[in-house]
């Protein structure tokens, strides 16, 4: 069943010039691009798309680090898309991702981990319209 993700290509990826390298594997790995857009997230926006980890130790870093430079926020669609984009992607801890995950092989530190995947379907229709209208999806 064919299915939408969101991702984004974190800071330090676009940073390190991984951004090409991401895009080509998730279009190898049968991911649709339907939205795709660079921009620098603002400290509100930073906080309200991971509203969910407020109350973590580490949420005051991980806003910094998601402000830190631009990224690219992008809505995906394949089969299966949410819990194939999360295989691709690896652990949260590049130490521990699977090898040849994005994570293990770009990811830098348990913060620093290259990409975002959706969770899950319902995250992934939430994450899409906190960026995108749906007439920009294609
Ligand atoms: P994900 O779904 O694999 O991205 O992981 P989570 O939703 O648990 O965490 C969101 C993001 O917060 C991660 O991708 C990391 O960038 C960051 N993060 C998660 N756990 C930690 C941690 O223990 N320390 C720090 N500094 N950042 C973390």
């Amino acid at each position: 069943m064919s299915q939408r993700t969101f991702t984004i290509v974190k800071p330090d990826s676009v940073e390190k010039g991984n951004f090409g390298k991401i895009m080509a594997r998730l279009e190898g790995e049968g991911f649709k691009v339907l939205a795709i857009r660079k921009l620098q997230l603002s400290t509100r926006q930073a906080e309200g798309f991971y509203a969910v980890h407020k109350e973590r130790p580490f949420f005051p870093d991980l806003v910094k680090y998601m402000t830190s430079g631009p990224v690219f926020v992008a809505a995906l669609e394949r089969a299966d898309a949410v819990p194939h984009l999360r295989s691709v992607m690896g652990a949260t801890d590049p130490a521990k991702a699977d090898a040849g995950t994005i994570r293990k092989e770009l990811g830098e530190s348990i913060e620093r981990n290259a990409i975002h995947g959706s969770d899950s379907p319902e995250n992934a229709a939430i994450e899409i319209n906190f960026f995108f209208p749906t007439s920009e999806l294609f």
